[in-house]
């Protein structure tokens, strides 16, 4: 058997997104995820004019030679670009394995060790109120785990905060990025952030009580002892995590802030490769692996880091938000239901043209999501539906604080 086709497949149906299809002499079809938002055009390149050519004519089955020969053969390593199309590559060799074996990916990996996957949804309001109905509103959708952003007073736009109007006036909603030719800037407070923040969890608890569990996500805006600071005065209200406290390039950092705070950390959703997370790991410095498929190049890697991860009782947390697209979504949940440790997945949904262009077989039912038992990952791509969404330039926000200078956004 051999790889006769890869095609690289751009389509916008409400945001970018960036999928590798690779088709097999037989005519079996494998999809992979290669969305990175915001420089969605750079990974289509690095695809369709370095990698595309080596992979006609390779064996398919051979999953873990490709991944191999494409990491160390380009003799550049590392990075988002580079990982997110060997990410598409591997995820697409796994669903053509799946298919030609007739079983989900999962039951590949070892079968499922558990018979749904929680899942958080996000909740978030410009004042209490609104903040309120919105967790209402998640706990009705099935819900039993909420992710909590709220506005702060003095700040005009804030990451997570889905009804509040961006720079542009447009709504948040599901997608931050922008679309149009720059990024849309917008204003910080860190100390203004760390006076609001635990007032709206005492509010939330006081109002939902002890048991939903919470969490919240700090965006990689703190210093260490401002996360330090931060992770105790939430301690109170007992959250299930506090996400990217710091930006964790410096993995040091969280020495820093786990000996202030008993407040479960989860981190990595920006990271590519298990040495980003190799400290936090060997130390116990995180209790969460928030990495995704999609950016730490594919189904097999992320295996590898969560059994790693295993041995010192770390979770799995990975990243699920609508710049994953469904393809990438459906290669971590088949490794999240594989898994011994897993811990719980971030959930928005996407809308509903992005589920024209990407039927899928994944249910969600009373807040546990299943990627369904089709063979290989349960998600196929609508080359009609695509054709209606052309790609869109399309940037992140970024940040400035009062006196102009760039933060973390
Ligand atoms: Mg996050």
């Amino acid at each position: 058997m051999r790889i006769v086709q890869a095609e690289v497949l751009v389509t916008s149906p409400s945001r970018n997104f960036v999928t590798l299809r690779l088709t097999t002499d037989d005519g079996v079809t494998g999809l992979g995820d290669a969305t990175l938002n915001g420089r969605e055009l750079a990974v289509a390149s690095y695809l369709s004019d370095h990698v595309a050519p080596l992979l006609i004519d390779r064996d398919p089955h051979r999953i873990e030679d490709t991944w191999q020969f494409l990491y160390r053969s380009a003799y550049w390593r590392r990075g988002p670009v580079t990982m997110a199309a060997i990410a598409a590559v591997d995820m697409a060799l796994w669903d053509i394995k799946g298919k030609i074996a007739g079983l989900p990916i999962y039951q590949l990996l070892g079968g499922a060790s558990r018979t749904g996957l929680r899942a958080y949804g996000h909740a978030s309001g410009t004042d209490i109120p609104s903040l309120f109905d919105s967790i209402r509103h998640h706990l009705d959708l099935g819900y039993q785990s909420i992710r909590v952003q709220t506005s702060i007073p003095g700040i005009k736009a804030v990451y997570g905060v889905a009804s509040q109007k961006q720079s542009s006036g447009q709504r948040y909603d599901y997608e931050p990025a922008g679309r149009g030719a720059y990024p849309q800037e917008e204003d910080w407070d860190t100390r203004a952030y760390l006076r609001h923040l635990p007032t709206v969890f005492e509010a939330v608890r006081n109002e939902f009580g002890p048991e939903l569990p919470l969490l919240h996500d700090g965006h990689h805006r703190m210093t260490p002892i401002q996360a330090a600071k931060l992770g105790q005065a939430l301690e109170p209200y007992d959250l299930y995590w506090l996400e990217d406290c710091t930006p964790a390039e410096n993995q040091e950092a969280l020495r820093l802030v786990r000996q202030h705070t008993t407040t479960p950390l989860a981190i990595g959703e920006v990271f590519n490769t298990v040495y980003d997370f190799q400290t936090l790991i060997k130390e116990q410095l995180i209790d969460y692996v928030r990495a995704a498929s999609t950016h730490f190049g594919g189904i097999s890697p992320l295996k590898k880091v969560m059994d790693y991860a295993a041995q010192y009782q770390i979770k799995s947390g990975f990243h699920g938000p609508t710049d994953i697209s469904p393809v990438g979504f459906a290669a971590q949940l088949h490794v999240g239901l594989a898994i011994h440790n897993y811990g719980i997945q971030e959930f928005m949904g996407q809308s509903d043209a992005t589920n024209t262009v990407f039927e899928q077989h994944m249910t969600f039912t009373d807040g546990y999501l299943h990627p369904g038992d089709a063979p290989g990952l349960g998600v196929h791509y609508n080359d009609d539906a695509a054709q209606h969404y052309p790609y869109q330039q399309a940037y992140l926000p970024f940040n400035r604080l009062a006196d102009g200078t760039v933060h973390d956004w």
